[in-house]
């Protein structure tokens, strides 16, 4: 379909295409009329153009990372998550120290990730000392892992545990070896909708200014927004703009990543929710990098939405596949060629075969690896 069809199917996009050719920044009315629009390829086309304007060349990144949760026991009980568990639950898991940190060691034995990005529930049976411990001792067995620990949730969670304020908690954090921030916990700032989906959840306020404190002691983090469950368009624009008001600000965010809600294994399953559609996936994505004309790098989670589907975003402005994502059932697999090489592998292809160029990076978006033609 030429851009000349797919522009006039909608005045809209014409008006807001204008206004990213000439530089200028899109608003709240734009991003509603943007989520609003049919016109799918034309969406596509211009976050594919807004991206190229602010630099973006055909380079994919991703990153060889590894994921850890030390706990799924949680005290939260977000409406929409199906990962926590109680302690009294015979499938709950907390981790000792020790075993989480030789399971890392031996996987890294033979899968050279270089970050880790651990996350886990509020367990209202660890201390803050537990955080500290785990964080050091991960960095004293793989100084040269990137570690990229905890949400902003969880940060909020040990100031609770320790008395402490946000600042002095990650001042601790960072002197034992704390990176990075990933970006979880987020979900959509809007109080109507926290109150529905994660009624004990801190407000989004705390998570954005734990960030901006973040941001304030040096720390690079990622944001993200749970979308596709009860918010409106209305509140996933507000959120993107409360993100894009605070990197204004700081400068601190390295990367968006939307995340579409998975119905299975919540409440929302049993009252007949429906996992997203690859229209909803991919305007997301699209008024996401249109939106945020500050946040350098926006992610097409291959994990949530999978690898087709990636492929696609990569021409609705995401320049992220994210990473390897190596997790224990990996580690016990065999074979001549590591799995994590098999990964690196099957990353490289999709990208490519995206019509892209495939890099490795760092966690920083430093460059690790590229990739010649076969
Ligand atoms: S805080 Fe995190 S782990 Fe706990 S219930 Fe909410 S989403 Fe799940």
């Amino acid at each position: 379909m030429s851009m000349a069809i797919a522009t006039t199917r909608n005045a809209e996009l014409v008006e807001i295409r204008a206004k990213v050719l000439a530089g200028e920044r899109l608003d709240l009315d734009d991003g509603i009329a943007l989520l609003e629009c049919d016109d799918l390829l034309g969406l596509g086309d211009l976050a594919d153009t807004a991206r190229r304007l602010r630099g973006g060349s055909d380079d994919v990144f991703f990153v060889n990372n590894l994921y850890l949760n030390h706990t799924t026991v949680c005290r939260v009980k977000c409406k929409f998550c199906a990962f926590a568990r109680t302690s009294k639950q015979a499938d709950a898991e907390t981790w000792e120290i020790d075993d989480l940190v030789a399971k890392a060691v031996k996987i890294r034995s033979h899968q050279e990730f270089s970050e880790i990005h651990m996350v886990g529930g509020e367990s209202p049976h660890l201390d803050f000392q537990y955080y500290l411990d785990i964080t050091q001792s991960l960095r004293e067995a793989m100084p040269d892992v990137h570690l990229k620990l905890f949400t902003a949730s969880e940060i909020h969670h040990m100031t609770k545990l320790s008395g402490l304020t946000h600042r002095e908690v990650l001042e601790q954090l960072i002197a034992v070896g704390l990176d990075t921030l990933p970006g979880g916990g987020a979900e959509v700032f809007s109080p109507r909708v926290r109150k529905i989906i994660a009624p004990g959840k801190e407000p989004g306020q705390t998570w954005l200014e734990t960030h901006r404190t973040a941001h304030g002691l040096g720390l690079k983090t990622h944001c993200t927004m749970l979308y596709a469950h009860v918010e409106t368009f209305e509140e996933r624009i507000e959120h993107l703009l409360a993100l894009r008001d605070l990197q204004d600000e700081t400068g601190g965010f390295m990367a968006f990543i939307p995340l579409p809600f998975h119905p299975e294994n919540t409440v929302f399953e049993r009252r007949g929710w429906k996992f997203t559609t690859g229209m909803d996936d991919l305007k997301m994505i699209a008024v996401s990098r249109l939106m945020l004309d500050n946040i350098e790098h926006v992610k097409a989670y291959w994990i949530m939405i999978s690898t087709p589907l990636a492929q696609v975003a990569l021409h609705f402005g995401a320049n992220d596949i994210q990473g390897t994502v190596v997790e224990e059932k990996i580690a016990h697999a065999a074979g001549a060629v590591t799995p994590t090489e098999a990964k690196v592998a099957d990353l490289v292809r999709v990208i490519r075969e995206a019509g892209r160029r495939p890099v490795q990076r760092d966690t920083f978006y430093r460059t690790l690896r590229t990739f010649d033609a076969p």
